[in-house]
């Protein structure tokens, strides 16, 4: 067959047509399952690698933000509808109750979630859901305290421990959700003479963060303080000699029942997103992830078929207040009044 060379000339054309094509598929099939963008308060390296597992695996990339826990609800606040946030993910209950009572998230209709996470552990309109699960626990000095003397949190409020108690202040969210968590369980009163109480056997004025007062027990400054579980792993595996050696002198108390709270997440109301968001979600409660949450930050896996990491199981069991979330953020404020009256700076 003779090709004239105009037809050849076509066919070159038709040739480079094709070859520019299957680029531009390709480039689409890349692209194909678009973006989602996180705004995270979490800080670790673990996270990057979840995500970049999630990309690998669904082939839509994330974008991540990360803000500092006080900052980042405000900052969705003042976006509004202008936001890039699909997905937020912040600790403590407290913090996604404002998000949803400020009306910056939507709820999520997702059987995957329902049945993987515990009920207490999920709002009850679905508008925000527990990743990891963490305890709010007692520390003492090993050289100072009988752990015997101590297995409740009313235990704290027992004269003999006056000028003994380290904690950091009110305002912080952590210590907030203990306190409504008390509210829950045994009433107003109870919890506003618990308050008073601790007030008067505080060592010093509240101060610091949950490092501190560990730190604040090894300099001899309080016998006992009131932090979150994994800060102690974390400072036991520290890269900093001093963080080592200042838990190393302290012992461990799960008050019976233990305040437990969650890092969560929740879908942006303004979502752009959303189906991916909602993948994603998915993908962070799936048990692969979980097992990689919970060894990263010696924090507890939501999902009740994954294992806490070693280090976690060394401490036994333990009995967890029997309290739905919701409902501590939803005392929350009621907990802050509380703190105010009783002078718990
Ligand atoms: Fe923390």
């Amino acid at each position: 067959m003779i090709i004239k060379k105009k037809e050849a000339q076509t066919m070159k054309f038709n040739g480079l047509f094709l070859v520019l094509s299957i680029v531009l598929l390709a480039g689409t099939i890349l692209l194909a399952n678009g973006v989602v963008n996180v705004y995270t308060d979490r800080h670790y390296e673990t996270d990057d690698a979840i995500f970049k597992l999630f990309e690998q695996t669904t082939n839509i990339k994330v974008n991540v933000l990360k803000i500092g826990s006080d900052e980042l609800i405000p900052r969705l606040k003042l976006e509004g509808k202008n936001t890039q946030a699909d997905v937020i993910i912040v600790a403590d209950v407290g913090r996604l109750h404002s998000a949803k009572e400020e009306g910056l998230l939507q709820p999520v209709k997702s059987e995957f979630l329902n049945r993987v996470i515990p009920e207490k552990f999920r709002d009850v309109d679905n508008y925000w859901f527990a990743l990891t699960k963490r305890a709010r626990i007692i520390v003492y000095s090993k050289e100072r305290v009988n752990p015997s003397e101590i297995r409740t949190y009313q235990d704290l409020a027992n004269p003999k421990w006056k000028g003994k108690i380290l904690v950091r202040t009110s305002a912080h969210v952590y210590n907030r959700s203990l306190l409504a968590s008390l509210i829950a369980l045994h009433g107003e009163d109870y919890a506003r003479d618990w308050a008073s109480k601790i007030v008067s056997n505080l060592a010093r004025e509240p101060k610091g963060n949950d490092r501190d007062q560990i730190k604040a027990i090894a300099a001899g400054v309080g016998d006992i303080a009131i932090v979150n579980s994994y800060y102690v792993g974390l400072m036991i595996n520290s890269s900093d000699p001093e963080e080592r050696a200042a838990v190393s002198k302290v012992g461990v108390i799960f008050p019976n029942p233990t305040h437990v709270n969650i890092s969560g997440m929740g879908l942006v109301r303004y979502a752009k997103n959303h189906h991916n968001a909602i993948k994603l979600m998915e993908f962070l409660l799936s048990p692969k992830v979980q097992k990689m949450y919970a060894d990263a930050n010696y924090e507890f896996p939501i999902n009740p078929e994954v294992e806490p990491g070693e280090f976690l199981k060394s401490w036994g069991t333990f009995t967890e207040q029997n309290i739905r979330l919701s409902r501590i953020g939803e005392l929350g404020s009621k907990a802050a009044m509380i703190f105010n009256i009783v002078g718990w700076k």
